[in-house]
């Protein structure tokens, strides 16, 4: 098989194999093909994995800031000269469109190691005076090993974006990629290795939920990075908490993107296309609930129909493919299963609406209007191609309905307004806004959700505190005096 890695986990700067564990079977999601098997870490490979992560931190957070960078920058550079077989793999590993994998995913990822790279040697505490000659210095140290867990849609993206602050800060990292994708990882963390990074330093080992869950229990592992649904958050977040460790928690969205009747359409089409079709629908951060200002609404339903003719749907492979499969036959099933209930509760289906007839995964991109806030495809996430598109008629409206969601992860607003937009923004409830654009999320920018999308942020500066902590050390000038 042409994409079967030399064995499962990469522990300690080493392949290795051990069959005993459960089967996991990956699947080209275009045609169905099994395109390589690997095997669900047993206890053995946990312990190894932590073992090997335990015993490297110490000396690799000893290492200076610029050395620890100069490695990351290395792998950046690594990774972006073999952007294209990463992508292949990508795209056999997701089924996202090569289009797509060429520009998101290793160039993504080499963006995150290439920032916090840059990063790592700066990197400090602080200097703090007090009065009489006292001081306070600040010490910026590393958690430890740090646990990372990924979801499917953008694996070699989430095994940086975790692994590349982590590393950045001194911690040592033992990755989980989902089992549904858990080929590029591996990736990762051999590019990680040619480029001088010491063993132990950056793990993978493959899994389903119960080996995340042992991760997270270790007493060993002191801060969890997941990217994955609320019920997961959940019971990682809860599990963590027992032995108090450190999270940042990337969940789930419904999140809202506001198109106002002076917007450029044009704009708002395209930045409901991105952010409601681009990997098949199958991103976090989805403007997935289209409010439309009344007076536009058949303008704008018009132009979207129009522009989602000329998506190209076929063989991901394909450079003029502009969408692709869905990531397995069971997340197929879910958007199916949800496209059904839209129909029977009564939303207007403008568009798509049925599974293609060919082999693979492939969902028509679905788009249904007259959607109201209690319909089940307003409320619950997706994950799929289908857009709900919903009519508002006053600013307050929009914005009580808006935030009317247990989730906050994103939000988007579309209007020529430049005070309304601000005004908007600062009501939103949710962690990543746009203003007239959807869905980019560069490094240098914050990324995470608010209410029950998350806790914590990735990439930025901000990353750094999430995967360090301050010692503060009190240091006297004078006599210590004491009462008696
Ligand atoms: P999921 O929650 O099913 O799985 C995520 C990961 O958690 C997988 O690696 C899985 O094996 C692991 N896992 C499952 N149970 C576990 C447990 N009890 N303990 C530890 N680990 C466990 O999510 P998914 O289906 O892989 O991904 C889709 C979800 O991820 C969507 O909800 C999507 O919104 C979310 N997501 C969020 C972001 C973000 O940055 N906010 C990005 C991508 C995806």
């Amino acid at each position: 098989m042409k994409f079967q890695p030399r064995a499962s986990h990469f522990i300690d700067g080493e392949y290795i194999e051990d069959t005993n564990g459960a089967a996991i079977e990956v699947i080209y999601p275009a045609t169905g093909e099994v395109i390589a098997r690997l095997h669900s870490a047993t206890p053995a490979i946990v312990e190894q994995a932590l073992n090997s992560a335990k015993n490297a931190q110490a000396a690799w957070a000893a290492l200076s800031g610029t050395e620890r960078g100069r490695i990351l920058r290395r792998a950046s550079d690594i990774m972006r000269e073999r952007n294209y077989d990463l992508s292949v793999l990508e795209t056999h590993d997701t089924g996202k469109p090569i289009q797509e994998t060429t520009v998101a995913d290793a160039t993504s990822g080499a963006d995150a190691l290439e920032y916090f790279g840059g990063l790592a040697a700066s990197l400090t505490g602080e200097h703090i005076p007090l009065g009489g000659g006292d001081f306070v210095y600040t010490i910026r140290e590393a958690l430890g090993v740090c646990v990372g867990i990924g979801a499917w849609n953008y694996p070699t993206q989430i095994a940086c974006w975790k692994g590349a602050p982590a590393l950045a800060c001194g911690n040592t990292m033992v990755f989980k990629p989902s089992e549904t994708t858990p080929l590029s990882a591996l990736k990762v963390a051999e590019i990680l290795v040619e480029a001088g990074a010491p063993k132990g330093v950056y793990n993978v080992i493959q899994g389903y939920g119960d080996v995340g869950a042992s991760l997270v229990t270790d007493p060993r592992v002191a801060k969890v990075s997941l990217t994955g649904s609320v019920p997961t958050g959940r019971k990682v977040y809860a599990a963590a908490a027992d032995g108090m460790k450190h999270v940042t928690m990337e969940l789930g969205g419904k999140s809202p993107m506001i198109v106002f009747d002076d917007a450029d359409i044009e704009n708002a089409v395209s930045g409901a296309i991105l952010g409601n079709f681009y990997s098949s629908g199958q991103v976090c951060s989805n403007g997935t609930r289209v409010f439309v200002q009344k007076g536009i609404k058949e303008a704008f339903l018009k132009r979207l129909s129009e522009r989602l003719d000329h998506a190209k749907i076929g063989d991901p492979m394909d450079e003029d493919v502009s969408f692709g499969p869905m990531v397995s036959e069971n997340q197929m099933n879910i958007a199916l299963g949800y496209i059904e209930k839209g129909k029977a509760e009564g939303a207007r289906l403008v568009y798509g609406g049925e599974r293609i007839e060919r082999d693979g995964y492939f969902v028509q991109p679905t788009v249904f209007a007259d959607v109201t806030d209690n319909m089940t495809i307003a409320r619950e996430e997706i994950f799929g191609p289908v857009m709900s598109v919903l009519d508002f008629e006053t600013e307050e409206e929009v914005m009580a309905r808006a935030n009317d969601t247990e989730f906050g992860l994103a939000a988007g607003v579309f209007t020529n307004d430049l005070t309304r937009a601000h005004r908007i923004v600062a009501g939103f409830e949710a962690g990543t806004c746009y203003i007239n654009t959807y869905n980019l999320a560069p490094v240098e920018a914050p990324f995470g959700g608010s209410k029950m999308s998350g806790v914590g942020r990735e990439n930025s500066k901000l990353a750094i505190n999430h995967f360090s902590e301050m010692k503060t050390v009190y240091v006297s000038m004078n006599d210590v005096e004491a009462p008696y």
